[in-house]
């Protein structure tokens, strides 16, 4: 099984920021308020993700870093309608087995925390009693040190670190309710407090994409035929050399999608015709049923029921709001 879930870590565990999406996401679907990361050296020497969700059960912690062990799917018929991120239960066994991980978890009323460390091996080698208030921390150390060949692969700190802050990015603009900072190497890059209002969403989005984005961009919500699209869009003139700051939502879910980009250019070309890429952040909404967002495991794809509607209603309300600015 060692073997088997290092070739299935392939998957998942690609580099750094591969570990942080996976665990942020699990914060995520414990309920977690605030979701705090600490990463050292473009997190190969420590990516450390503390949240305040529920927490686990010290009985479920050995089952927790064993594969195929998500308690996230009751019966086969929820795969219509995951509502949760994760769903595969093979994340944290996947991590484990490249890297020295060390879970720390308590639930609420719980007399104490529970501690479980594994390296580089299947289950929880240890389980032991740990001071945690309500919630869980996972530190992953080491990333790759048993397997130097995909190690190799990794790109400079730097890059790393890049490709990590992305990936933080984007779960901060799909969840403005939760809190999320991000420290790398003792230096805070991220402080980011939960956003209620369209005001205080703005200031997050300002701190995530940059003033100038924020400076440049109209709000907008319209809904119709079940659908609804809301989120903010740079003006024409605010384009960039490259496809940097495109964030489209599904349902909350980061996505990247031929159909909805296409709907999102053709939109931008009809109103001003420009070789330069938009930048928007936008969120769709629409009946989970007629969604399937778990197409690929990680590569951001969906499948929409009526992808014709869905292309037309995106096109056509960005086409009414940017004409409507035109100069
Ligand atoms: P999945 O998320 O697909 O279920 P994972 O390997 O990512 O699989 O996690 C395994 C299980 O461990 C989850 O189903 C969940 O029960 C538990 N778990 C993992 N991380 C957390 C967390 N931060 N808070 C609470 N429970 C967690
Ligand atoms: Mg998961």
């Amino acid at each position: 099984p060692r073997l088997a879930n290092q070739i299935a870590a392939g998957e998942v565990v690609e580099r750094p920021a591969s570990v942080v999406k996976e665990l942020v996401e699990n914060s995520l679907d414990a309920g977690a308020r605030r979701v705090d990361l600490e990463i050292e050296e473009g997190g190969v020497k420590l990516i450390r993700v503390r949240d305040d969700g529920a927490g686990i059960d010290k009985d479920d912690l050995p089952l927790a870093l064993s594969r195929h062990a998500t308690s996230k799917i009751a019966a086969l018929e929820d795969l219509e309608a995951v509502a949760s991120l994760g769903f595969r239960g093979e994340a944290l066994a996947s991590i484990s087995s490249v890297s020295r991980l060390c879970l720390s978890t308590a639930v609420a009323g719980a007399e104490t925390g529970w501690s479980a460390r594994s390296e580089g091996r299947d289950m929880a080698a240890v389980v032991a009693p740990v001071a945690h208030p309500q919630g869980t921390t996972v530190e992953v150390r080491d990333l790759f040190f048993n397997t130097p060949a995909r190690r190799k692969f990794l790109r400079t700190e730097k890059t790393e670190f890049n490709h990590l802050d992305e990936v933080v990015k984007r779960q901060a603009l799909g969840r403005y309710d939760v809190g999320f900072s991000l420290r790398h190497n003792g230096r805070a890059v991220h402080s980011l407090k939960p956003a209620a209002s369209q005001l205080e969403q703005e200031r997050r989005l300002a701190s995530v994409c940059g003033p100038a984005f924020m400076e440049n961009a109209l709000f907008l919500d319209r809904s119709a035929i079940g659908l609804r699209l809301w989120g903010w869009v740079a003006l024409p003139s605010f384009s960039r050399s490259q496809a940097d700051l495109q964030h489209f939502y599904v349902n909350g879910r980061y996505i990247r999608d031929r159909l909805v980009a296409h709907a999102v250019r053709q939109a931008y070309r009809d109103v001003l015709f420009h070789g330069r890429h938009p930048a928007f952040v936008l969120y769709l909404e629409l009946d989970p049923a007629s969604v399937d967002v778990n197409v690929h495991p990680t590569k951001h794809e969906v499948r929409f029921r009526d992808g014709r509607a869905v292309h037309d209603f995106i096109f056509r309300t960005l086409h009414k709001v940017l004409a409507d600015v035109r100069p």
